[in-house]
């Protein structure tokens, strides 16, 4: 067997067609372009690459964005004060705060200061809940985008059993709320995780959310199996072991080119449905 590749720049690309349109509708409503804030805290490189490539897509996107880079030394409180701020001001209609911050700051205090009807990238409290209480709310860029390339390739959910490897607040456990929210039995695995290789074995769809390269062997994949790794490791590799598991999956994402596309055009729907809602 040889899986089916889930290519994610093209679903991307087609969102953000229909994000474009959309966001050209709710210009002639609002009087002006859906805007985005990006938070940058730090010198973190692939931080500031991630965070261009959200303010590029902005422009392409026939979205407005407003930078804000903060130094690393920023403390908890500072943050917040800006965040607030952007929390109340009217041109606003999005929020970004680029994760991981500098360790000293305090991260859920920080993505708190954004008000939910903002959190357009679904990192507060607030969203978590909808998300788990499956109510309207903005839902985790990452997790969505997952759900998306899902649907995209008619992958079934209701009913089977889905394994997500890592339990971040803004991945691992928002994915499994939205897996389990569309019915299908979902267990959660961590670094506690005892025998992680037969969970795996037994999953029919497999979220690789961990951050380290090849974790996931390739014989561990049911055949069969619909496999997502969110993972992103330095030198273009993933979370699962790709080669071995394409061989025995019905469904794979590559790296790069099927998870990551997929956020950054979420944040940007997120945002026109943000401006589209003041
Ligand atoms: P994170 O906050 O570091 O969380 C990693 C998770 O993996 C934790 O829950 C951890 O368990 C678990 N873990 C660590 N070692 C493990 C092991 N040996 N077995 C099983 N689980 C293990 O990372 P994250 O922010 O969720 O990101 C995860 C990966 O996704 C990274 O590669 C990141 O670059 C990528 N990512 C991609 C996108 C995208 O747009 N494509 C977006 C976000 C993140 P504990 O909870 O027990 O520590």
């Amino acid at each position: 067997m040889s899986a089916t590749i889930i290519d994610g720049t093209r679903v991307a690309k087609d969102l953000l067609a229909q994000t474009r349109q959309r966001a050209m509708q709710v210009e002639t409503t609002i009087g002006r372009k859906p805007c985005l804030a990006t938070v940058l805290i730090g010198d973190d490189p692939a931080s500031h690459t991630y965070v261009r490539m959200k303010t590029n897509r902005c422009r392409t996107a026939g979205l407005d964005s407003r930078s804000h880079h903060l130094p690393a030394a920023t403390t908890t409180t500072e943050a917040v004060a800006l965040v607030e701020s952007l929390s109340r001001d009217p041109g606003v209609d999005g929020i970004l705060v680029q994760h991981p911050m500098p360790a000293h700051i305090d991260e859920r205090a920080v993505f708190e200061a954004i008000s939910p009807d903002k959190d357009v990238d679904g990192v507060t409290a607030a969203s978590f809940a909808s998300m788990a209480l499956g109510s309207n709310g903005f839902r985790s860029c990452t997790p969505a985008g997952i759900m998306l390339l899902l649907d995209s390739f008619d992958i079934d959910i209701a009913g089977r059993y889905a394994v997500v490897v890592g339990r971040s607040p803004i991945l691992g456990k928002p994915v499994g709320m939205l897996l389990l929210g569309r019915d299908a039995t979902v267990t959660f695995c961590h670094s506690r995780t005892t025998d992680l290789a037969a969970r795996v074995a037994e999953a029919d769809i497999v979220v690789a959310a961990v951050g380290t390269p090849e974790l996931i062997k390739g014989d561990w994949i049911k055949p069969g199996a619909a496999v997502i790794d969110a993972g992103y490791n330095p030198g273009n590799v993933g979370d699962v072991e790709y080669a071995v598991a394409a061989k025995r999956a019905a469904f794979i994402t590559p790296v790069p080119g099927g998870v990551g596309p997929t956020t950054i055009a979420v944040l940007l729907q997120q945002t026109v449905m943000a401006a589209d809602t003041h």
